[in-house]
């Protein structure tokens, strides 16, 4: 079967055009044996098209087929579900970049809409508000896995420079927080009292039981509390916050 494509260049004229030339897809059998309910476009052209609301169609009427209800659900959540993710992306970007200035790829690119308390720029996303660097990694490097965040490589929570922005676990998370607490950002007076190594080396110490909290604190030059508040503050480095 084969039919003009002149005439079928939006989605409304594709559909009028089927009732036209074939018919209420009621008139047939979906090829699962149920009478059809409506015509599906199966999503074979290479040269498809989308509507405003971002409908996949075709211009070519063959490409239709009379399906039922329940064999078009099926096609239709996951059209559906695709159409989401392309609209929300599309509105999310367009609204994304109205507070973004995008500097140098190396400089950081500060989030000049809403900054919430906690330092983290914010914007809606996907239905639900959501920090702008998280939306930046979305928008210009692809999801986010399960169970991984997004962490800043520059320590700017307003940067959403997406070279600035990595996948990270909760640990590389919990050490991002330990760093940022030993250099406390702001400060004049210079140099925190521990690296980020010596962190490690002390956790590491202290969980084999290999070196005393008191030479430690001797050797580190910081206080033996400091060296416990170090080696177990799991609930400390909780407080972080989790990007
Ligand atoms: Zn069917
Ligand atoms: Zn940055």
């Amino acid at each position: 079967m084969t039919f003009s494509n002149k005439s079928y260049a939006t989605y409304t004229a594709v559909r009028q055009g089927l009732g036209r030339t074939r018919g209420p897809a009621s008139q047939h059998a979906c090829a699962c044996g149920q009478p059809a309910h409506e015509w599906a476009y199966d999503r074979s052209d290479p040269s498809e098209s989308f509507s405003a609301s971002g409908l996949a169609f075709s211009s070519d009427l063959s490409r239709y087929l009379p399906t039922c209800r329940s064999c078009n659900r099926g096609a239709a959540n996951v059209r559906a579900q695709e159409r989401r993710a392309a609209g929300y992306l599309d509105k999310a970007t367009e609204r994304f970049a109205k507070y973004v200035v995008e500097g140098g790829a190396t400089e950081c690119w500060p989030w000049l809409g809403t900054v919430k308390k906690n330092g983290y720029g914010q914007l809606w996303f996907n239905g639900k508000p959501d920090r702008a660097h998280r939306v930046s990694y979305q928008i210009n490097k692809g999801p986010i896995p399960d169970g991984m965040l997004i962490r800043h490589t520059c320590d700017n929570k307003v940067c959403v420079n997406p070279n600035h922005l990595l996948t990270g676990t909760p640990l590389d998370n919990a050490r991002d927080a330990i760093e940022r607490n030993l250099y406390p950002r702001g400060e004049t007076q210079g140099r925190a009292k521990l690296t980020l190594v010596q962190v490690e080396e002390i956790r590491r110490n202290w969980r084999n039981r290999t070196e005393s909290q008191r030479s430690m604190s001797d050797r580190f030059g910081v206080s033996t509390s400091c060296i416990q508040f170090v080696a177990t503050g799991n609930s400390w480095i909780g407080l972080g916050e989790s990007a």
